[in-house]
C-alpha cells in the first residue's frame, strides 16, 4: 500500500467505494464522476502507478478481471457496448496515479462525453446493489 494513494486506500477498505467485483488481487467499483451509467474502474489491490510499473503477470491477470467485469456489467446493463480506457500519466489525462482500467458502458444514441461531472451518490449506490457481482 502507497502511502496517499486514494485508490490504495480504497483497495485497504480505509475510504469506502461502490464496489462490484472484488476476489485476492482485484477490485472493481464505480466511478463517482460518471461518463456513462455504470461507468466501473478494475484496479489490482497492489500499488503500481500506471503500465510502466504493474509486472506483466498482474496487468495479465487484471485485464482478465476487467473483461469479466465488462461481460457482467453488458448483461446487467444490457447496453450495446462499452469503451475500455486505461491513461498513463499526467500528460495522458491519468489523475489518480494507481492503475486503472475505467469500462464505460455506451448505448446505441447516446452521446458520451469522456470528461467527469459530478455524480448523483444516491443513484450509484443503488446502480451499485443492482450490478454487484
Ligand atoms: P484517470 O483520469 O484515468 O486517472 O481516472 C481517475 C478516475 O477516478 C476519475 O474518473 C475519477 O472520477 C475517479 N475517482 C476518483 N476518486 C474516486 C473515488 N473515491 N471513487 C471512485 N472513483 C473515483
Ligand atoms: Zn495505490
Amino acid at each position: 500500500m502507497k502511502n496517499d494513494c486514494i485508490f490504495c486506500a480504497i483497495a485497504a477498505g480505509e475510504i469506502p467505494c461502490f464496489k462490484i467485483y472484488e476476489d485476492d488481487q482485484t477490485l472493481a467499483y464505480l466511478d463517482i464522476n460518471p461518463f456513462s451509467e455504470g461507468h466501473a474502474l478494475v484496479i489490482p489491490k497492489t500499488h503500481a502507478a500506471d503500465i510502466s510499473e504493474i509486472g506483466e503477470d498482474a496487468l495479465a491477470a487484471l485485464v482478465v478481471r476487467v473483461k469479466r467485469v465488462a461481460m457482467h456489467l453488458k448483461d446487467a446493463l444490457q447496453c450495446d457496448g462499452f469503451n475500455i480506457l486505461q491513461n498513463n500519466g499526467e500528460a495522458a489525462g491519468q489523475t489518480v496515479r494507481h492503475i486503472h482500467f475505467h469500462i464505460v458502458p455506451r448505448r446505441k444514441g447516446e452521446a458520451v462525453e469522456f470528461k467527469s461531472g459530478k455524480g448523483d451518490m444516491k443513484a450509484l449506490e443503488a446502480l451499485a446493489a443492482r450490478v454487484r457481482m
